[in-house]
């Protein structure tokens, strides 16, 4: 056996290599990850290195591959854990060892000292208080907006001001020379400071959260490390309940990591977190740059920092004592990488657990079906919130409406007369309306305007896709046929692809509304840097009536003047061509649902639609999501769907037709051969959504079974001959797990 050993770990030494042969006496404790002693250069001097790679040939003259000389005792450190974890990763999702080390491993980069700055409020909190006050009743709102937030914190980064406050040197510069604030700078990173005053009013859980901190701290205590499942609707307080655990496991000296959506990583969020634990916790996120990101991963490698708080790539934060991964909002679709390896997040997290000896809590309102089952049948531990945590706040009212009916009477419009008549009525009393456009599969899919019928694929009961307006293809089989002219089940004339964007519905609602003063929220107004910040702000600032928006409108943020939400077509992302699309419609129907009435006032939530009989829809409405797993796991067991099967999707591209085809009919041929004996279900191979991108053809296999190790297996063994093939190097295979 021989080891493959890097001696720098920096990305871009990392294909750099040196082999080593292993000793017979050393073989049982070397493994990827592990650092050992190894002669290195013409003076064999001994050199620390880490183990990257294990392999059975030799990749030079067998003389003269020195042998290792050790193995680095006590050597747990963080490096060698994440090069362990990038080996599962690497052998688990089918990608090179260097794109997983590339994955785990920070970019090392410097800082550049760069002066950070700071705003300070040199009032007290009841005098910074009175003067929003009175800057809100002048209609200064960004003023305003500025005293409330150093009225909750003492000091406020100047770049959290201006990105995500969108306030600019016009509005603070006044008020740094009345002497209301101070601006101050400083060369060293540091967390804001907080007032005291807000420190102390902290929250004491209810009953429900109490119980479940109390007993996870228990079972901690036990030396119990497990999975758990926290489900708890939208404002149930469990992000309360997290800030508990991790007060337990910090209490016992050990690091914590909480995975939170990018979209949801919001200024309130962040600023709960620092509240309570100060400068122990700190976060990163994708718009920092790898200098940034590269210091604070520095700080928890010091130990500086204990608790720390990001998105998907958080989880690499180099701790060498984890001892609990939080993932809230576990079902988001962002916690898949879309590059190679192609990880789950929540996957690797439970890895990542193991072999730290951590516990795992996994939060959500709408768990995604693959935790919910393993939280029944025992998997995982289920704990429960029922309610929402504030006294005052309700859940909303949810009416479905039948926009077939509204065809059949004669209203055209994208707007039912109900949600017409809701929103002249919000105009009225001063109140706010946000209107969420689903557009996950936009305009790719045709359906039945009367009734409601969207055409499918005969073989998979998935929707058919609009290939250039002419033929519909289905991206499971291959099946293809040309689009018809009349419904196939209720012959009306009236089929059309689908094709209403945020702008058409904005330009919409301008025509019916003249006077509101709408705010669109898309793709298109987001593209540049703070767009996002800039346009919720001025919604919560009350600076317009109506909200449009796509899915980033319904994540987390609380708009309390907001008591409507008004859901223009909810069956839009059931058309998809995957066949999660009926959990992602309920996720997103269940979020809208949970954005009104989030204040005293009372809220209503109209949800639009031509499928007012499907479950997904039905259950959203009703809130209920145990009804929706029962019928979404049917659907799923009938077609042998994730997480009733596993499901490996096998695709390949190259710019030549012909050898792609070849590669494709050998995959198929070895999957088969390496399942022979088990009841491997294989589908395709087919073209992918896309077939030619760039000139280059792409095409997809699904093998399906019911044991993930079987089709690690397949995926082992296809790689593995493909390596020999004659059509390696010029097609490229890739590997997904659903
Ligand atoms: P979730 O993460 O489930 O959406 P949060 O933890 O964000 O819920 O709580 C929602 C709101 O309820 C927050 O404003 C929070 O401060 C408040 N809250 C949570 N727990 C309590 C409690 N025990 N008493 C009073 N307010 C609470
Ligand atoms: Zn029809
Ligand atoms: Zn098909």
């Amino acid at each position: 056996m021989y080891a493959n050993v890097i001696i720098d770990i920096s990305h871009e030494k990392l294909d750099k290599t040196f082999q080593y042969r292993i000793p017979p006496e050393l073989e049982d404790q070397i493994q990827a990850g592990t650092q050992v002693e190894i002669p290195f250069g013409s003076g064999n001097h001994l050199r620390k290195g880490y183990v990257v790679g294990l392999t059975a040939t030799e990749e030079f003259d067998k003389e003269r591959i020195k042998p290792v000389a050790g193995v680095v005792a006590g050597s747990v450190t963080a490096e060698s854990q994440l090069i362990q974890l990038a080996w599962w990763m690497k052998e688990r999702y089918g990608s090179t060892m260097n794109q997983a080390l590339k994955t785990v491993l920070p970019v090392k980069q410097k800082v550049k000292q760069k002066q950070a700055r700071f705003i300070r409020r040199l009032l007290t909190r009841e005098e910074t208080l009175e003067a929003a006050g009175e800057a809100g009743r002048k209609g200064y709102k960004a003023r305003e907006r500025l005293l409330l937030a150093l009225a909750d914190s003492e000091e406020i980064p100047w770049q959290v001001a201006a990105n995500q406050m969108n306030l600019s040197s016009a509005t603070i510069k006044p008020m740094a020379e009345k002497g209301l604030i101070a601006l101050e700078s400083q060369t060293v990173f540091r967390n804001p400071k907080i007032g005291k005053d807000l420190a102390s009013g902290e929250i004491s859980l209810n009953q429900e959260q109490s119980r479940i901190a109390a007993e996870f701290a228990d079972r901690y205590d036990q030396g119990i490390r497990e999975t758990s499942l926290l489900y708890g609707v939208t404002g149930s307080g469990k992000t309360e309940v997290y800030m508990e655990m991790i007060s337990h496991v910090l209490q016992k000296g050990r690091q914590i990591i909480v995975l939170i959506p990018e979209i949801a990583l919001t200024y309130q969020t962040v600023m709960r977190f620092y509240r309570r634990f100060g400068s122990l916790a700190s976060i990163i996120n994708s718009r920092m740059s790898a200098g940034e990101r590269y210091d604070q991963l520095e700080r928890a490698r010091s130990g500086e920092v204990r608790i720390m708080i990001g998105p998907r790539s958080a989880l690499f934060t180099p701790f060498a004592h984890l001892g609990l991964i939080i993932i809230d909002e576990e079902h988001e679709t962002a916690y898949k990488s879309e590059i190679s390896p192609r990880y789950h997040a929540r996957e690797t997290a439970e890895h990542l657990a193991e072999m730290n000896g951590a516990s795992l809590v996994l939060g959500s309102a709408t768990p995604s079906l693959e935790a919910y089952s393993r939280a029944l049948k025992g998997e995982y531990r289920l704990c429960r919130l029922t309610k929402r945590a504030k006294e005052d706040s309700r859940m909303a009212a949810v009416q479905v409406i039948d926009l077939r009916e509204e065809l059949k009477s004669g209203n055209k419009s994208i707007f039912s007369r109900r949600l017409q008549e809701a929103m002249a009525r919000r105009l009225e009393r001063g109140e706010q309306t946000m209107l969420f456009m689903n557009r996950r599969g936009y305009a790719s899919f045709v359906s039945c305007r009367s009734c409601g019928e969207a055409i499918r694929c005969p073989h998979c009961d998935v929707t058919l896709t609009l290939h250039f307006g002419q033929k519909l293809v289905c991206h499971y089989c291959g099946y293809e046929t040309a689009t018809p002219k009349l419904c196939p089940s209720c012959g009306s004339p009236y089929i059309a692809g689908f094709g209403t964007g945020t702008q058409k519905i904005e330009e919409l609602t301008k025509r019916m509304f003249p006077q509101a003063r709408v705010l669109r929220m898309d793709m298109d107004t987001t593209s540049k840097k703070g767009g996002h910040e800039e346009i919720l702000s001025a919604f919560a600032d009350k600076e317009a009536d109506i909200l449009i928006g796509t899915q980033m409108i319904v994540k987390g943020h609380d708009f309390p003047n907001v008591t409507l939400v008004g859901v223009l077509a909810a069956d839009l992302s059931l058309y998809t061509s995957d066949f999660r699309c009926g959990e992602r419609t309920f996720q997103l129907l269940t979020q809208a649902a949970g954005r009104a009435g989030r204040g005293n006032l009372e809220g209503e939530v109209l949800i639009q639609t031509y499928n007012p009989e499907h479950y997904s829809i039905q259950c959203a409405a009703g809130q209920d999501y145990e009804s929706f797993y029962a019928r979404e796991m049917v659907y799923r067991d009938m077609l042998r769907y994730p997480p009733v099967c596993q499901m490996l999707a096998v695709l390949a591209s190259s710019g030549r037709e012909d050898a792609l085809d070849t590669a494709m009919s050998d995959l198929n041929k070895w999957a088969a051969e390496a399942g022979k004996g088990r009841d491997i279900q294989m589908i395709g191979p087919a073209q992918a959504t896309i077939y030619k991108v760039n000139d280059i053809y792409r095409k997809i296999l699904y093998l399906k079974d019911e044991n993930y190790d079987i089709l690690i297996k397949l995926k082992n063994y296809m790689d593995e001959r493909s390596r020999q093939a004659l059509w390696h190097g010029h097609v490229a295979v890739q590997y997904d797990f659903a």
